[in-house]
Formats: C-alpha cells, sequence, structure tokens
C-alpha cells in the first residue's frame, strides 16, 4: 500500500504565530521539529496499517521545514516547489491507496486559526461552485481526480470541521481551535499519539475512505486583498475581473483549475 502524506505547519499543535513558521525568525526550529513530529507519527501510523510506500510532501512556505534525518527509513520525501500545478499534493499519483494531511489550517475568510489563509497571504477568499475553499478543498479534489481518497486529516478545529464536510468518512483530528489571535491546543506528545492511531484506523480498511466530490464544472472567483493584485491576472486567457480585488473563472476539467490558479497568485 502506497500513501501520500501532505505536511503543512500552521495546523500543528502549538503553533500560534507567524514567526514560529518562517525559517528566518528565531522562533522556528521548535515548531520545524513539531511539525516533523506530526508528519512522522502519520507515517509511523501508515506503517502500522500495513503501508509500504511513504511519499510526503513538505508543503509549507519554502517547501524545507521538515527535519528530514528523523523519517522513518520507507519514506521519499519531496521538499521545496517544482511549480507542477499539483502543488502542495505534487508526488501524488494514481496508485496512491489514500492521501493524508498533517498541520493543516482553515481557509482564508475564517477565525478557527490565527494563522488560517489559502495558498498566498494576499488572497482574501477562494471560493469553488459557490463555497468556500482552502487549501484541502483543492487538494482533496486533487487526488480525487486522480481517484484518491482523503482518509485522515489533522489541524486546526475548523479545517477538521471542513474535512469532515467536504469528504464523508475521512478521519480527522483537531489538535488545537483558535481564539482571535490565540490558540488552544493539545500537547505536542498527545497530538502525535493521536495521529498515529487516527492515521492507522483511517488506513485499516482504505476502501471504507472516499475522495471528494468532483463536479462536472468548476466555478472558481478568488478574492485578493489588494486590487493590483487581481489586476495582472484579468489577463490570463479565460478570466474575468468582475470587480476590483475579484477574479473569476470556469473550467470544465480540474486540472485545467490548478493550471489557472498557478498562474493567478
Ligand atoms: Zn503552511
Amino acid at each position: 500500500m502506497k500513501v501520500v502524506i501532505s505536511a503543512d505547519m500552521e495546523g500543528t499543535a502549538g503553533v500560534t504565530c507567524w514567526a514560529e513558521t518562517e525559517p528566518d525568525k528565531p522562533d522556528y526550529p521548535e515548531f520545524q521539529a513539531l511539525m516533523t513530529a506530526e508528519m512522522t507519527a502519520a507515517c509511523n501510523g501508515a506503517l502500522d496499517a500495513g503501508a509500504t510506500e511513504i511519499i510526503v510532501k513538505d508543503a509549507h512556505h519554502t517547501g524545507r521545514n521538515l527535519l528530514v534525518d528523523r523519517l522513518p527509513a520507507e519514506v521519499r520525501i519531496v521538499r521545496h516547489w517544482s511549480g507542477h500545478p499539483h502543488s502542495m499534493m505534487f508526488a501524488i499519483d494514481g496508485d496512491c491507496a489514500a492521501a493524508i494531511c498533517t498541520g493543516y489550517h482553515d481557509a482564508a475568510g475564517t477565525d478557527s486559526n490565527p494563522l488560517a489563509h489559502s495558498f498566498a497571504g494576499r488572497i482574501m477568499r477562494l471560493m469553488i461552485n459557490g463555497a468556500l475553499a482552502s487549501e484541502f478543498t483543492v487538494n482533496a479534489i486533487t487526488a480525487a481526480s486522480l481517484g484518491v481518497p482523503s482518509a485522515f486529516l489533522s489541524g486546526d478545529a475548523g479545517i477538521c470541521a471542513a474535512a469532515e464536510a467536504l469528504v464523508p468518512g475521512i478521519v480527522t483530528l483537531p489538535v488545537s481551535r483558535g481564539f482571535g489571535p490565540a490558540t488552544s491546543s493539545l500537547s505536542p506528545g498527545c497530538a502525535r499519539e493521536r495521529i498515529r492511531e487516527g492515521v492507522a484506523r483511517a488506513l485499516f480498511d482504505p476502501g471504507a475512505r472516499h475522495p471528494a466530490s468532483l463536479a462536472a464544472r468548476w466555478e472558481v472567483e478568488l478574492e485578493f486583498a489588494n486590487p493590483v493584485e487581481a489586476y495582472r491576472g484579468s489577463f490570463f486567457p479565460g478570466v474575468d475581473y468582475p470587480a476590483p480585488r475579484r477574479l473569476r473563472f470556469a473550467r470544465d476539467d480540474w486540472f485545467q483549475v490548478l493550471r489557472t490558479l498557478r498562474f493567478l497568485w
């Protein structure tokens, strides 16, 4: 059984401020280690369930956060950003039995994580087919487009609830909850224990997990914080510019959505 893990950082137990997630800040090494430990716990859960091959995408900021020497031997890691439209899911393919997300955070425009955002900080809101979309929404649809179910997600309570609404049957583990700029979270040790157990439970019967639903047509709207950001994207083929700060486009094929997004943010 081959599984793919997409590891982000802002939904790691304890993480509360941007400085804890930025490599040039003194706070970062402590939280980089916590991100690594949660991802490693997910790997161990997958191994407990019989995974024979695990591909991890380091999917935060520079794509070079995870302490690679701490990875289990069965893991192959993808670091940095290739430019491929699969982005945070780069390395996934149709042979994967399941996709797993660790350290995930709620969407731009929500208040469940002080660090909530969607891809780029300059995006205030991402809507897909009329619903608020998160990074998980995009990544779960990407997995589904390859026939891969989203089996497990750990992160803040907001993204866990959103993931359960999007992908019935997904196993989630809320490690933290935001209150304005503050967070309340599990202890890192407890989070790791529950992530390992949750991933193992999610993969024990991968047939019980489901891919996100696919639509026949995708209508996407992006709202930027600053009008000058939207203007540039308005020249991309097939992208409408309905108002300052907003871009809108529709595509029949999900990969064409990803290709377009790749050039808009
Ligand atoms: Zn991140």
